[in-house]
């Protein structure tokens, strides 16, 4: 039964339709990427499918809960606890230490300052990024930036974890090993991934793949 559950969906912010029918889902520890061309409408069904974003029609089910019969309160409660999110830039905050970064979305839900930073070290050093703990983001390299950026995505212990092209900013290495980490923590704490991305090599990673055009998604064939 799927986790997260996308149907039908319908979204439009001006004459041309962003979203036409496009649906998605996932299972947990199953990590689905999203594929398609620039403008498809990839990062709006991503959007739909985290509640940010509300489809004009259509239904989001997370674990049986529409989210949008939630309230806005609740619904944010839920992305908080329940779900991590990775982009492509710009999402760690400058002034704080990259420990403090990761520890961030702990101290959020009020976990003590000791034990977040010891959760966010532990998680630092699985994404093999311990040693710029004490450095800001500004002073880190791309690669190493965002992964920290993904352990502060999974220090929570999201059941789902939303990546918006988490490896376009990196040369195709880093990208690969960033994916490589990203999968691995995924699998071991059985949350599903949804992935955007318009890297056939960053999708090869994934379980399935959708692909998205003209706001209608479509499922890829496996290959063998
Ligand atoms: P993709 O992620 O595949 O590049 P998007 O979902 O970002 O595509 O965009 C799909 C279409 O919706 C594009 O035509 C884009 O310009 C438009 N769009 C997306 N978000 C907004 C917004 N907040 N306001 C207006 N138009 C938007
Ligand atoms: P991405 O496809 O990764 O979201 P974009 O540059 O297309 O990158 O979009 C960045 C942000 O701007 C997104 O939040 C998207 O919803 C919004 N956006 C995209 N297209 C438009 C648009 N035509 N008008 C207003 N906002 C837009």
């Amino acid at each position: 039964k799927a986790l997260l559950e996308a149907v039908d969906l319908h979204k439009a912010f001006g004459p041309t339709p962003a979203l036409d029918g496009a649906g998605l889902s996932v299972h947990a520890g199953e990590v689905v990427a999203v594929m398609g061309p620039s403008g498809s409408g990839k990062s709006t069904l991503l959007h739909c499918l985290a509640g940010i974003l509300t489809p004009d029609r259509g239904t989001v089910r997370y674990r049986d809960v529409e989210l949008s019969a939630m309230g806005d309160g609740p619904r944010s409660e839920l992305r908080r606890t329940d779900f991590g999110f990775v982009f492509q830039f710009g999402q760690l905050v400058p002034e704080l230490t990259c420990l403090e970064n990761v520890a961030l979305p702990l101290r959020l839900g009020s976990v003590k300052r000791k034990e977040a930073e010891s959760r966010a070290r532990d998680w630092l050093e699985r994404l093999e990024v311990a040693d710029v703990a004490d450095k800001r983001p500004g002073e880190t390299s791309g690669g190493q930036g965002q992964r920290v950026a993904v352990a502060r995505a999974l220090v929570t212990g999201p059941r789902v974890v939303f990546a918006d092209e988490p490896t376009g900013a990196l040369d195709s290495l880093n990208g690969e090993r960033v994916m490589q980490l990203l999968v691995t923590a995924a699998k071991e704490t059985n949350a599903a991934v949804v992935l955007v991305t318009h890297e056939p090599r960053v999708a090869a990673y994934s379980d399935r793949e959708i692909v998205v055009r003209d706001g209608q998604s479509r499922e890829m064939e496996p290959t063998p």
